[in-house]
């Protein structure tokens, strides 16, 4: 799927509206987080829509930090999230910003509304403030502090800035309708005051603009065209607007869309970050979490992100996208491009007593089998002692189980036929090895007199066998939506606790001694692997990105 063949949806039926009917002339889009933990595949999802539809229309795409909560702000947030759309190919070319570059202009707007008598300062309690607003069915009322004069409302601003008074004694309040069907209209909140330290602006202000007071202003001041958000902002936008007509300042268009959530899987920061932070996860690019990090170091690639991105599309009403899908455009990916490589997870010693002790013969078998076009070619040695997977043998093989067993013939994949004849045990025994004859005749997967073998194995010469670390994982929770819990449980009840599985004297194919930190593999016959971070020279450390088996594939109606 290309870029210029990206599928319409309804947020580009809106633009091609406002373009044709003149109400803007240009797309200009941006990507809003708050700088308070790492972005996960949600976030990726609102990446690749805001600059996917900024390139599709020839527009521009900004990155805005919306960094007005100092409390929960970091530095390692913000160069993490920074990198993380880089990387995702959100190109802001040098329009990133931040929320708090327009704390002067937010402050005098604050003034502004002041002084046309539209704003107050008010002296509840955070407490007074929830009760006096009312709920869904019952009109808030009134604070006693909301009819001072604008010059006392001035002068309590300006020493609420000046830093005055303690924290939370005392909030700047938009006049609006403590009566207002929408919630969001009863005289919301739109500073307050918090003597913190901010990442950016130091010790400069003692006053912190609400998000609602500073989404919809940065996005004017900007010049955004469409203010793409996720659905629990939709009745958040009235406010925003009647914020931008009161101001008498440039209005974009909000839009909203369906957040993305998947199966498995859990997607607000707050969670995620709780399992960094109580040790369920190494870190936040563990590669079992679904942020941007995490995703890449299992082995997801911009390109998948970009593929799910299309295939789901956007839409306007909550949905839950199946992890079989995600993992199901993540193996068309790696198909595609992953070369292929003999990995042998958990070895069982396989030796060949007809084969010369000392000869090595090096077979030449195809690394992209998968693709016609590409012939490429790469040499494996072998030799009288491989390695082959444990449960590539059995002693007593049920029905339907082709691969090797006592008496039984199969092919190695890319070299001879064998045939076991042997099985060394120990003495509670557990199979230590198996010895097998190999019929020189059938190098090459054929015999001269034609004779068929149903099971192909995989291998690895013991000799040129690379030493590695394989890290097998499952999925993170057992349940399809771990929130979904009793009263008294949180999330946590539902981590799966064989999410990770260590091998550690896994053999691999001497080729992969080159591979490159970030690479990926198909280990044949096993699943996908890419190369971690974790290794040192001489031993290797791969993480299982996915399986083979497609269940999503088998799902879908032929
Ligand atoms: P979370 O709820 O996971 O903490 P957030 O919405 O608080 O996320 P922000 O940093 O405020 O995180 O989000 C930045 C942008 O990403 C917003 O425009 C938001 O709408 C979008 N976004 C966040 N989560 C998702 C999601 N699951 N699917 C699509 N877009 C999302
Ligand atoms: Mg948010």
């Amino acid at each position: 799927m290309s870029e210029t063949s990206t599928p319409s949806n309804f947020i580009r039926t809106l633009i091609d509206g406002h373009l044709a009917d003149g109400r803007y002339d240009h797309v200009h889009t941006r990507f809003p987080p708050e700088p308070n933990g790492y972005l996960h595949i949600g976030h990726a999802k609102s990446i690749l829509l805001n600059y996917g539809l900024a390139q599709a229309y020839g527009g521009q795409f900004n990155l805005r930090f919306d960094d007005t909560n100092p409390l929960k702000e970091e530095q390692e947030f913000i160069d993490a999230i920074t990198a993380d759309v880089k990387w995702l190919g959100g190109d802001w070319e040098d329009r990133l910003f931040y929320a708090s570059d327009y704390f002067e202009q937010l402050y005098q707007w604050a003034i502004q509304l002041i002084k046309e008598g539209k704003a107050y300062v008010d002296d509840l309690t955070a407490e007074e403030i929830r009760q006096y607003r009312g709920t869904l069915t019952e009109p808030g009322q009134n604070s006693p502090y909301r009819d001072r004069s604008i010059e006392e409302n001035l002068d309590l601003f300006e020493r609420m800035k000046q830093g005055e008074f303690p924290d939370g004694s005392r909030v700047l309040r938009a006049k609006i309708d403590m009566a207002a069907p929408n919630m969001n209209f009863r005289d919301p909140v739109l500073y307050r005051i918090l003597h913190a330290e901010h990442p950016r602006t130091g010790n400069e202000w003692c006053i912190y603009p609400m998000y609602d007071w500073a989404h919809g202003q940065s996005d004017s001041i900007e010049g955004i065209t469409h203010s793409i958000c996720t659905l629990e902002f939709e009745d958040h936008r009235p406010l925003y607007e009647w914020f931008i007509e009161n101001l008498g300042i440039y209005a974009p268009q909000q839009i909203e869309f369906a957040r993305l959530a998947i199966t498995y899987t859990v997607m607000s920061k707050r969670k995620l970050r709780r399992l960094v932070e109580e040790g369920y996860v190494n870190g936040w690019d563990d590669p079992r979490m679904p942020t941007i990090r995490g995703l890449r170091r299992r082995g997801y690639t911009p390109e998948t992100m970009r593929n799910f991105a299309e295939t789901i599309g956007v839409s306007k009403a909550n949905s839950i996208v199946d992890i079989e899908l995600l993992e199901h455009v993540l193996r068309d990916d790696l198909n595609r491009r992953a070369p292929r490589a003999m990995g042998v997870l958990r070895p069982l010693k396989l030796t060949i007593t007809n084969y010369p002790s000392d000869a090595i013969e090096e077979f030449e078998v195809p690394t992209h089998p998968q693709d016609k076009e590409n012939d490429e070619m790469r040499v494996v040695p072998f030799s009288r002692e491989i390695y082959i997977e444990q449960d590539d043998f059995m002693e007593e093989p049920p029905g339907k189980y082709y691969r090797l067993a006592p008496g039984r013939e199969v092919r190695l994949l890319g070299t001879y036929y064998i045939t076991c004849d042997e099985v060394l045990k120990d003495e509670a025994g557990n199979v230590l090895e198996v010895r097998c004859s190999y019929d020189p005749e059938s190098r090459g997967g054929t015999t001269p007199d034609g004779r068929k073998v149903k099971g192909t194995i995989h291998w690895v010469s013991a000799a040129h066998a690379l030493d590695a670390e394989v890290r097998v994982y499952d999925r993170l929770f057992t349940q399809p939506n771990p929130d979904n819990v009793a009263d008294d449980e949180d999330f946590t009840v539902n981590l799966n606790p064989n999410s990770l599985e260590v091998l550690t004297h896994c053999k691999l194919e001497p080729n992969l001694e080159t591979a490159q930190v970030g690479d990926s593999f198909q280990f044949m016959r096993q699943g996908y692997f890419v190369k971690d971070q974790d290794s040192t020279d001489g031993r290797p450390v791969f993480n299982l990105t996915v399986g083979l088996r497609d269940t999503w594939a088998k799902m879908q109606p032929k």
